[in-house]
């Protein structure tokens, strides 16, 4: 890997972040008169923890990482937009990523004024290194990956995401959210192997908090300490982190769910592969399934009409045709399969 004050946008290295209240003054006092706050309306008329301290510790013990090398976003979507303005100076600098993949990627790049390169995985939606490398160049910052992968749902495979890690230069981002639904390995633990390595993970998928929107970026100290440069002072409010701090308490719950949907998973595929409209199920490591129908948007159109919403990917690269469904509860997916029986028989009729 370059060296991070090479790779770092000159104007981001000199920066000296803003210092709130909280940052300067740490610790218990009787009396708190430097935020301009007001002293009425406990809990909620202090400001909270800029560094969110009791949630990393926490969040340090469920995942073996060092508090130091763990950072928390509005949702996976604040990393994922402060990485790309971090390393890439606008209309300069460019990221690749695999393509098709999650779409928050490219709005960052493109809200960035960054060039974002998208590199076809193969038509069973692997992962090629060499590939993805050879269409870097100078000025590629970050190469972004998705493992499993949205929408295809499949895990890339581990030595290729290694391979990149070990022959770019620049910044590695590994979006894990689906990790927890994959019976595959997190790269969580090879932080002190690859340097250049953002392993990005979130409460919204497993842990089913989508509402509090909590994405966490694990990496080495010094790029965490750019992260905590650069984002907004206050990013994680108090109704969040008091949140997370009960629900971390309760694993067991987010291993039960996790079950069920696996569990529902398999039930979800064997039903649909028994429907003639469904062409293709490919294989799933995340809490959906990328099926390839007739025509999607006919079968789209006519869950619409049924009050069931999937997502309809047709339009994207490599997934004509194809239905993103997502695992519902055991009485969801009976509602929807129904529904696809239904519409056989009205096609036929
Ligand atoms: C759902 C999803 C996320 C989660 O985003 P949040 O902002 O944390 O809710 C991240 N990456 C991928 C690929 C996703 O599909």
């Amino acid at each position: 890997m370059i060296s991070l004050d090479k790779l770092v946008r000159k104007n981001i290295l000199s920066l000296t972040p803003y210092s709130s209240a909280r940052d300067e003054f740490k610790g218990e006092a009787e009396v708190f008169l430097d935020a301009n706050e007001s002293p009425f309306n406990s809990p909620y008329n202090r400001y909270p923890d800029p560094l969110q301290l009791k949630v990393k510790e926490k969040i340090s013990v469920l995942k073996n990482i060092p508090v130091d090398q763990i950072f928390l976003g509005n949702g996976s979507d604040e990393p994922i937009d402060l990485i790309i303005r971090i390393f890439c100076e606008p209309t300069k600098d460019n990221v690749v990523a695999i393509d098709p993949t999650y779409g928050m990627y490219k709005v960052a790049a493109q809200i960035n004024n960054v060039e974002y390169i998208p590199v076809s995985l193969n038509e069973n939606f692997e992962l090629d290194a060499q590939n993805i490398l050879n269409n870097c160049n100078a000025s590629t910052k970050i190469i972004f990956l998705c493992s499993p992968n949205n929408p295809t749902a499949n895990y890339l495979d581990e030595h290729e995401i290694r391979k990149i890690l070990q022959q770019f230069e620049g910044i590695v981002v590994l979006d894990e959210a689906y990790i927890d639904f994959s019976a595959h390995k997190s790269f969580l633990h090879e932080l002190d192997t690859y340097p250049n390595l953002v392993v990005l993970q979130t409460f919204s998928k497993a842990w089913g908090l989508a509402a509090i929107r909590l994405g966490m970026a694990f990496a080495q100290k010094d790029i965490i300490h750019l992260l905590n440069k650069v984002k907004y002072p206050y990013n994680i409010n108090l109704l969040t982190q008091q949140h997370i701090l009960k629900a971390i308490e309760d694993t067991e719950k987010k291993n039960s769910w996790v079950r069920t949907i696996l569990q529902n998973r398999q039930e979800l595929i064997e039903q649909l592969q028994t429907l003639p409209l469904v062409q293709r199920i490919y294989p799933t490591d995340a809490n959906f399934v990328l099926v390839k129908v007739q025509d999607a948007n006919v079968v789209y159109q006519f869950l619409v009409e049924q009050k069931i919403i999937v997502r309809n990917r047709s339009n994207v690269h490599l997934c004509n045709n194809c239905l993103r469904i997502t695992v519902g509860t055991k009485e969801e997916n009976l509602q929807l399969l129904s529904a696809l029986k239904k519409m056989k028989i009205k096609i036929d009729s």
